[in-house]
């Protein structure tokens, strides 16, 4: 089978890195583009070596030309601190971005899967949330650079197929946690290892009633490909995620106990518009890619506390 030239755009993050090792086990070339915005190249390093592997560092906002076969596109900040430190960044990112990976995908007739997110739904007025659920987002919110911004590049995504038949894939990712998640990330699964590994106090945002569903990593990268190896007929957007919910108290009470941590917990102020519930309908996931997450949460957060121990 030829091997397939795979670009991977925001491939120093997190899902990225760990998508890159999958497709590079696999047999395939992989080109990653990344500015080091959150990205950090200890995430890459482990491919430095490997014959199929190259690194381009380069902005999205700006147009690029590769010959390729697939984009995975990725590029965009995810945790709530680093993309409401420069909105209009992330803006351009997910909207001018977009528009060029799009360009590059009609150009080079390659396919090409946008990594969507479950902020489309905002905060959620129906529960679980399934893909034909519109949303509830704040358009002026501090949030908004993000949501809106992801609104707007599954809108591109879909524009660009009915207009220039460009083959597309839409996943919509729900919250995910595991290694190489940066330490300094900012999202509550790291915040709350680092900080039990610590011995320091665990930060949870409001009453800590709110609620979020978890998905190891590894599962969703198995989804990821599953969706751009599906059948054209399929492009989604499909929910990727876990069912099982959990409080964020439920979810520093657990950390606490695998860590066998001395920390304490304190209440800190919730952030403007930050979602009360959270939880996929993965229905479609299941019945199209014959895909459901297969690890739970506390195993999947050993994996990732021992990385962080490292
Ligand atoms: P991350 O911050 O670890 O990775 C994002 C990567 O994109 C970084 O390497 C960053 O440097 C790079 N990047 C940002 N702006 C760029 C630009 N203008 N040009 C080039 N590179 C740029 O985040 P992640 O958790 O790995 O998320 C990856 C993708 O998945 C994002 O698009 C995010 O919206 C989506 N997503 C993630 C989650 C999650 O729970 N992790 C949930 C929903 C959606
Ligand atoms: N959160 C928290 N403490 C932290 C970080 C986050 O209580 O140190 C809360 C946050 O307010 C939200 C939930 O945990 O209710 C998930 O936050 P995260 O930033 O991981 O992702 P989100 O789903 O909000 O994008």
């Amino acid at each position: 089978m030829k091997r397939k030239r795979i670009l991977v755009t925001g491939g120093a993050g997190f899902i990225g890195s760990n998508l890159i090792e999958r497709l590079l086990k696999e047999g395939n070339e992989v080109i990653c583009v990344d500015n080091f915005y959150t990205g950090k190249k200890e995430n890459i390093v482990p491919f430095d070596c490997h014959p199929f592997f190259t690194c381009i560092d380069h902005n999205i906002i700006e147009p690029f030309y590769l010959e390729v076969d697939e984009i995975y596109h990725l590029a965009c900040p995810a945790s709530p601190t680093h993309y409401q430190k420069d909105p209009i960044n992330t803006l351009k990112t997910n909207v001018i971005g977009t528009i060029n990976m799009l360009e590059l995908a009609k150009k080079v007739n390659s396919k090409l899967l946008l990594a969507s997110t479950s902020e489309v739904y905002g905060d959620p007025e129906i529960h679980p949330q399934p893909e034909s659920y519109r949303g509830n987002v704040n358009p002026i919110g501090p949030r908004a650079c993000y949501d809106e911004g992801k609104r707007a590049a599954e809108a591109l995504v879909f524009d660009y197929h009915r207009q220039y038949h460009v083959n597309v894939r839409v996943i919509r990712i729900f919250n995910t946690y595991g290694p190489k998640m940066n330490r300094d990330d900012g999202r509550v699964v790291s915040n709350f290892i680092v900080q039990a590994l610590q011995n320091k106090e665990l930060t949870i945002y409001g009453d800590g009633f709110q609620t979020r569903s978890f998905c190891y990593i590894d599962d969703l990268v198995e989804g990821m490909m599953r969706m751009m190896n599906g059948s054209d007929d399929f492009i989604g957007p499909v929910n990727i995620g876990n069912q099982s919910e959990f409080t964020i108290k439920e979810l520093a009470e657990i950390v606490i106990e695998l860590t066998a941590s001395q920390s304490k917990i304190v209440y800190l102020p919730l952030p403007i518009d930050d979602p009360v519930k959270r939880n996929p309908d993965i229905s479609l996931a299941k019945s199209k890619l014959a895909w459901e997450p297969k690890i739970p949460l506390v195993e999947g957060l050993k994996q990732t506390i021992a990385y962080y121990k490292i």
